[in-house]
């Protein structure tokens, strides 16, 4: 066992639990209350975390009223290749995103000077500055607020994913059986609505902390105004020969990870795959707009012909039947 791990066991049910209960609604600072429309990033010192998930039980507990709370047997969708995606019953994961699960804790375990060294650190939504998630979500249900955060709509979405295929982490997820395609076309549409972190805006809103950074025993994570932030991270990065990941990742995000090792090395012993995003390099996905911005311009369209197509086409075999029945 490295000697993180042994930390971490140690600690979990102890100062983290002591976190969670004595945070209860801290304020904001005054630099970030004052910083209204103003965007604010946040800093994740990978050195500090402990890998406790006090971060990630405070995140269940405040957005529980968010989540979704599907309506079964699932209606059967035509053409078949939007998938049922459910995991209403199985809340209770937290090694990955789901759309019960908006942050985990990655663990990547390499050599520091000759010694093996684990190191914890949560994963969510990157809140990115030009975020590909919004800027191509064919029905505006994606969006970035002044502050810096995306957030999805659950009232709009109509759970295409086309926010999870464009974003270079794959972080929204889906749960079938909620949202608006219920009402409107519950054969066709999207089958479902994405969740993913929304950086608690509605408690920024209250001038209250993001749970997951209130909740942490440790301090790992603060917010405030991007250029603050990314000072900071400068700064603790020359001070310990560091690596930052986050800055300028996706053309740069308003989250700011400092690393004692490069993430190149990181992102080869963490656990990747469906809900557990890479720490991998990323071109600024929204540089080629051009061709970005002509599939925005086609998907909403090609996307109402499609459905519009296969529901007059419906109607009309079930018009030809009940004229047979005449
Ligand atoms: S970020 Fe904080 S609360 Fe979350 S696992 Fe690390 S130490 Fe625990
Ligand atoms: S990380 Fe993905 S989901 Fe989050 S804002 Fe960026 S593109 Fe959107
Ligand atoms: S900012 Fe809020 S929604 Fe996002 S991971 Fe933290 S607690 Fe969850």
């Amino acid at each position: 066992m490295t000697k993180e791990i042994s930390r971490r066991s140690f600690l979990k049910g102890g100062l983290a639990a002591a976190g969670a209960v004595a945070a209860s609604s801290l304020p904001l600072p005054a630099a970030v209350k004052g910083a209204t429309g103003e965007e604010l990033a946040t800093l994740i010192d990978i050195r500090k975390c402990i890998g406790c998930e006090a971060c990630v039980e405070a995140c269940q507990e405040v957005n529980e009223p968010k989540f979704p709370e599907p309506k079964k047997p699932f209606p059967k969708m035509y053409p078949s290749r939007v998938k049922v995606s459910d995991w209403s019953d199985k809340r209770d994961v937290t090694d990955r995103l789901t759309p019960y699960n908006w942050v985990f804790i990655q663990e990547a375990t390499v050599t520091v000077n000759g010694e093996e060294e684990t190191f914890t650190f949560p994963r969510r939504c990157m809140h990115c500055q030009n975020p590909p998630c919004a800027d191509l979500c064919p029905w505006g249900a994606a969006r970035k607020l002044k502050n810096g955060i995306t957030r999805i709509d659950s009232d709009i979405c109509l759970g295409g994913s086309k926010c999870k295929a464009v974003c270079p982490w794959h972080i929204p997820q889906r749960q079938t059986g909620v949202g608006l395609y219920l009402d409107i076309l519950p054969n066709f549409a999207g089958n479902g609505v994405m969740y993913k972190c929304d950086r608690c805006y509605n408690r920024i809103e209250k001038g209250e902390i993001p749970a997951c950074i209130e909740a942490c025993p440790e301090g790992v994570q603060k917010i405030g105004p991007r250029d603050e932030i990314v000072k900071e991270a400068h700064a603790i990065a020359k001070e310990i020969n560091g690596y930052i990941y986050g800055e300028k990742e996706n053309g740069g995000t308003n989250t700011i990870y400092v690393s004692p090792v490069p993430f190149e090395e990181l992102n080869k012993t963490i656990e990747k795959g469906p809900g557990r995003p890479g720490l991998q390099p990323v071109k600024d996905s929204m540089a080629h707009a051009d061709n970005l911005a002509k599939a925005m311009i086609i998907a909403p369209v090609a996307g109402i012909a499609a459905a519009a197509g296969k529901f007059y086409s419906t109607s009309k075999k079930m018009t030809r039947s009940e004229e047979g029945k005449k």
